[in-house]
């Protein structure tokens, strides 16, 4: 069992942009700092985990709503088979 171990997320203040760190225990959690708008999927879902967050700087207190979305796109015609 991995004891202490996250990874942060940075969310950027929605007021200021000032990124605030947000620490998620879900995915692999190796230390990772992530951009909000890089994290992999499965860190993200525990992103709200200290949330409400508090801009340091303006003193907006903000959370991450998150969205789940699909698309199916087309890659390419395979080959016929022989
Ligand atoms: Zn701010």
């Amino acid at each position: 069992m991995k004891m202490g171990v996250y990874d942060t997320i940075l969310v950027p203040c929605p007021t200021c942009g000032e990124k605030e760190e947000a620490q998620s225990k879900s995915g692999d959690c190796l230390l990772r700092t992530f951009e909000l708008d890089k994290c992999p999927i499965d860190v993200l879902p525990d992103v709200n985990r200290h949330a409400p967050f508090t801009c340091n700087k303006c003193r907006t207190v903000f959370e991450v709503k998150l969205f789940t979305s699909y698309e199916v796109v087309k890659i390419k015609n395979a080959k016929n088979k022989n």
